[in-house]
């Protein structure tokens, strides 16, 4: 089958690689009909994950039609249409009994390269180098999914490949995002980053009650996007985030701050040049500035919410800050799993917009490009949709 490989740094390949075979009961094989490409996988094309090897697929973002059972799996048959939790999750540890199923026990076979790391290991990902599992990813003809009997779900035929697509990572992503925010009726919401997943964070916002939501960007047809969804823009190439925000807020700060930019933040800061100079000379991953404005800007008691990734140890973090304001940060990988259903219903009732996030629809065979002008012109492109 023909795959999306990751070559090394910046270098992607699409290559002709052995088709996945079931390998476990609780396995299944899906020729999958649509993948995206993910900020995340940004991360991964940049160099920043630690662990991935030349010839790895890549994508987490997939959906499909089951064309091969293992024994365990009862609850789908073969020709069913499913969605896939980017996060594999065995379904029956105690994390996952507790619903927190970016943190199964029992899906990362590498869990002591992520023990050596953080203490504990995380579940698994798709595509998502080796100390998450090494998993084969779904920018691919077809994908093995493990665990197939609690992950994917069935998805009916009246709604398209692009309306549900993104029920695999990204709407679930922006409403976990939203949720751990703990938004109270009439709450002041300021989400940094109007990505993909910003772009999920601003519409699950409002769902929970935010009455004003603001979008902080310096991408033009991403803060255009931001504002036909109602969302506030601040373009920070032109106006103060702080001082904005401060005037927006009647100088009380924001309600709730949600940082959906991750690890390659940009900005003009001073600590956006000392996180750049670091980096540059390979002494940090992680470039913060969106996190310290998040909490500058953040009112007292109010919650941090970070679906953005980090991988390592940065510093110049606002301790003291967000300790003297009083605040709550929460975080991490979603929680797929548990979001499936009750978002596949607000797609199900148009009460999301699912698919104008989309600019570029492109062959599998065409990856490398969809990768480069996701990378490099973030203006023109917005979100790939890859067809196998
Ligand atoms: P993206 O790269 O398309 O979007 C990031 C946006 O942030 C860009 O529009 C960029 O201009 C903007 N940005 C950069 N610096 C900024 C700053 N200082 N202030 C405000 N905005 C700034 O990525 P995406 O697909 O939207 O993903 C966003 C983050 O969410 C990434 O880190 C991704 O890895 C992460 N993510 C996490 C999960 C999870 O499970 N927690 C799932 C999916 C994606
Ligand atoms: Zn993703």
């Amino acid at each position: 089958m023909k795959a999306v490989c990751w070559e090394g740094k910046g270098k992607i390949r699409v290559e002709a690689v052995p088709d996945p075979k079931i390998l476990n009961p609780r396995d299944a094989i899906l020729k999958v009909t649509s993948t995206a490409i993910c900020g995340s996988d940004l991360h991964l094309y940049d160099g920043y994950i630690p662990t991935m090897r030349k010839g790895d697929i890549l994508g987490h973002e997939f959906m499909g039609e089951v064309v091969e059972l293992g024994r365990e799996v009862k609850n789908l048959k073969l020709g069913d249409r499913v969605v896939v939790p980017f996060t594999i999750a065995c379904g029956r540890c105690y994390f996952c009994e507790k619903k927190l199923f970016s943190c199964c026990d029992n899906s990362n076979p590498n869990a002591w390269m992520s023990e050596a790391a953080y203490g504990h290991s995380p579940s698994a990902l798709f595509g998502y180098s080796h100390m998450y599992g090494g998993y084969a990813g779904g920018q691919a003809e077809y994908a093995r999914v493990p665990f197939a009997d609690v992950g994917p779900m069935v998805v009916p035929d009246n709604l398209e490949d692009e309306q549900v697509l993104f029920l695999t990572d990204i709407f679930p992503t922006g409403y976990m995002a939203a949720e751990n925010g703990g938004i109270e009726p009439g709450d002041t919401v300021a989400i940094w980053g109007a990505g993909p997943v910003g772009y999920f964070t601003i519409q699950s916002a409002f769902l929970l009650g935010a009455e004003r939501v603001i979008a902080i960007d310096h991408i033009p047809s991403r803060l255009r996007l931001a504002k036909r969804l109602k969302a506030e823009p601040i373009n920070f190439d032109e106006e103060d985030v702080h001082e904005t925000i401060q005037e927006k807020t009647g100088g009380r700060g924001a309600d709730v701050c949600i940082d959906a930019v991750g690890l390659e933040a940009s900005g003009h800061t001073l600590g956006a040049a000392y996180d750049r100079a670091k980096a540059f000379v390979g002494l940090t991953t992680d470039r913060i500035t969106a996190v310290r404005q998040a909490i500058m800007a953040c009112r007292k008691g109010g919650t941090i919410s970070m679906p953005g990734v980090y991988g390592g140890l940065p510093d110049k973090f606002p301790l003291g800050a967000a300790f003297s304001k009083g605040l709550t940060f929460r975080m991490g990988q979603t929680h797929v799993h548990r979001y499936l259903k009750r978002l596949l219903d607000h797609v199900a009732k148009g009460e999301v917009d699912p698919t104008s996030i989309i600019s570029h629809r492109l062959k599998l065979d065409d990856a490398a490009e969809g990768y480069s002008i996701f990378h490099s012109d973030q203006d023109a492109c917005t979100k790939v949709v890859l067809k196998p």
